[in-house]
């Protein structure tokens, strides 16, 4: 089974990594030519000019760019040039629409089509310990699960195409709450003048601790702000939440309020900058 990658940003890189130390990758794509050549020098493998040429190349593509437009874009291209009998597996998160939608014009190239958005950061990205959430025939899954288990720990089938992004979905709004909480609380904690290493280390080894604290709680209370997740693309996915929210008539005031918050940060440009950068909104002036 020979796979390629298209997309080697901050998740894609190291997913694409543990795919070539897993002897899985043959090829990589990435629109900017240039990061697509310096992991093939270094993994000593194929990097192509054209999605077309990869997907020509390879019996399984691996998608994780940016978002919906971007992965339609990507699979338009792949569809020109896919050999039948292939499968294209998108990591990216977007909506279930985009998701049906690349699944029906793949299956128009006798091709299979799993939406798989994943979770875990570019932490979990780096050590293959990413959370797959995974729509779409389960018997390409379980064909694939030995290639997919290179970048992950745990890996969920949940129903038909869609199925993976409705679940990331639920994964998203859930992000969104527990960054109010984190930055909130530790906007607090430097208010009050306490030790803030002391802190984070003694709450995240108690009931309220969790990943998001434990990976951004020391550096958000130093005002670093790289990322990690880039704060414009979780509003992205927190729009695609807000609006499945609507059409179910379930309110989701958490969402709407972060929806909110981003904007304003994206408005003085910190739309790059990692979630935890929510910490700018919260800390006393
Ligand atoms: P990123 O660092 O911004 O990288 C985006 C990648 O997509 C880049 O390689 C970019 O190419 C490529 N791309 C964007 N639009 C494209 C297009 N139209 N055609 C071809 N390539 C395109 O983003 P990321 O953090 O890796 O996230 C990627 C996806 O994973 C997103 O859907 C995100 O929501 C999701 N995700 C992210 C995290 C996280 O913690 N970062 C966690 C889980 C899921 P260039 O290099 O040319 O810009």
């Amino acid at each position: 089974m020979k796979a390629g990658f298209i997309g080697l940003g901050a998740m894609g890189v190291g997913m694409a990594r543990n795919l070539a130390k897993a002897g899985y990758l043959a090829a990589v794509y990435n629109r900017t030519g240039s990061k697509a050549e310096a992991l093939a020098a270094e993994l000593q493998l194929a990097a192509y000019d054209s999605i077309e040429q990869l997907a020509a190349n390879v019996d399984v593509v691996l998608i994780c760019v940016s978002a919906d437009k971007d992965v339609l874009a990507v699979v338009d291209a792949i569809v020109k040039a896919v050999k039948p009998g292939s499968v294209v597996v998108d990591m990216s998160t977007v909506s279930s629409e985009t998701a049906k939608l690349a699944a029906q014009k793949l299956k128009d190239k006798q091709t299979a089509f799993l939406d798989a958005p994943v979770s875990g950061g570019v932490e979990g990205a780096n050590k293959g310990t990413l959370a797959m959430m995974v729509g779409g025939d389960v018997a390409v899954l379980d064909h694939l699960r030995p290639l997919l288990a290179a970048m992950t720990a745990r890996i969920e089938h949940l129903g038909d195409h869609g199925a993976g992004q409705a679940c990331k979905a639920v994964n998203q709004i859930m992000a969104a709450g527990i960054n109010q909480a984190v930055t909130e609380a530790l906007a607090f904690a430097e208010a009050q003048g306490l030790p803030l290493e002391q802190v984070i280390d003694v709450i995240a080894g108690g009931a309220a601790g969790n990943w998001f604290l434990q990976h951004r709680g020391k550096t958000m209370t130093q005002n670093q702000f790289a990322p990690g997740f880039k704060l414009a693309l979780h509003h992205k996915d927190l729009k695609i939440a807000q609006q499945m929210a609507q059409r179910v008539g379930v309110g989701c005031p958490l969402t709407v309020v972060t929806l909110a918050d981003y904007a304003k940060l994206m408005a003085k440009g910190y739309g790059d900058e990692d979630i935890s950068a929510l910490y700018r909104v919260k800390q006393k002036r």
